[in-house]
């Protein structure tokens, strides 16, 4: 009996990840933007990978605002919520209220149930990079690269790959530091998000949304971050429409490949 269950985690696990080693694309972080993203993607009939460095994939979003778990959402994103059946009440001038519980795992439930392969506990560490272009990430265990072992990595290759990682935008980080690459951005170098200013981060969340290199993508806090552009505070309709905006970018070019 107890081998049993052993087997069965054991062998149903491998498979899940043998599955996915190559892959059509890795979304690295599983915050809403990347949970979106996904989720579409899966949806579209994508083989996606999702790799969370946290035991709960949600990101920045279960804890609502100084840790009051409500989050806010802009009119533009209500048919986000409407298609994910997250509840919602009106609150003032455009504005809504949903319980950031409910909302965060409902994200992550209609991602697995998509097909997203999930992998928690597990850290993007590096990229591959092939002919100037970004062709799948290196992977490892959390508790790994939190104690610094020496172990060395597996890899997943991807056609695409997106930096879902939120503020630190530590993907687009790894590419340009260890490369001396430039991004196909004005910028060219990550410049940091910038202080507080709710429409504008929100504005700039989903406007920087896009390809930062031939095969890495940026959705969320990390679209802000790559482009220097403001934070928001706790309004989550942007990364909701920039997770949405990032899949269809990402499915026009795996259609042309
Ligand atoms: C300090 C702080 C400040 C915040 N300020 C704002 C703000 O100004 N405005 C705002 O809207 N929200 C803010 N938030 C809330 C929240 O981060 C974001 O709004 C929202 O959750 C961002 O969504 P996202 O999809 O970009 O990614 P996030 O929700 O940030 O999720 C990113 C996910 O990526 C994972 N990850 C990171 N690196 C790796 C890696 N190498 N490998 C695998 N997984 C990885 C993380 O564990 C996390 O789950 C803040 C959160 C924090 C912690």
């Amino acid at each position: 009996m107890e081998h049993q269950i052993s087997q069965a985690i054991v062998q149903g696990w491998f498979k899940k990840l043998t599955d996915h080693l190559v892959s059509d694309v890795v979304i690295v972080g599983g915050g809403p933007s990347g949970l979106i993203c996904a989720t579409e993607l899966a949806r579209l009939g994508h083989k996606t990978t999702l790799i969370e460095r946290k035991l709960a994939p949600g990101g920045g979003m279960w804890g609502g605002a100084m840790l009051f778990n409500c989050i806010v959402v802009q009119e533009a994103a209500i048919p986000i919520l409407d298609e994910y059946g997250i509840t919602y009440k009106a609150a003032n001038d455009g504005l809504y209220l949903a319980d950031a519980v409910e909302s965060t795992s409902a994200l992550i439930y209609h991602a697995a149930r998509a097909g997203v392969a999930i992998f928690n506990g597990m850290s993007v560490e590096d990229l591959i990079v092939a002919d100037d272009m970004v062709t799948g990430v290196v992977i490892n265990w959390t508790p790994v690269t939190l104690n610094k072992m020496h172990v060395d990595p597996l890899t997943i290759s991807a056609k695409a790959v997106l930096d879902g990682t939120g503020h630190p935008c530590e993907i687009v980080n790894i590419l340009t530091h260890k490369n001396k690459v430039e991004l196909h951005l004005p910028s060219t170098t990550v410049l940091f998000e910038r202080s507080l200013n709710a429409e504008a981060g929100e504005r700039a969340c989903v406007e920087h949304t896009g390809e930062v290199y031939p095969g890495l993508y940026v959705s969320g806090m990390a679209a802000c971050g790559v482009t220097g552009s403001n934070r928001m505070g706790p309004i989550f309709g942007g990364m909701l429409i920039s997770g949405k905006k990032a899949a269809r970018i990402i499915d026009e070019a795996l259609r042309k490949q």
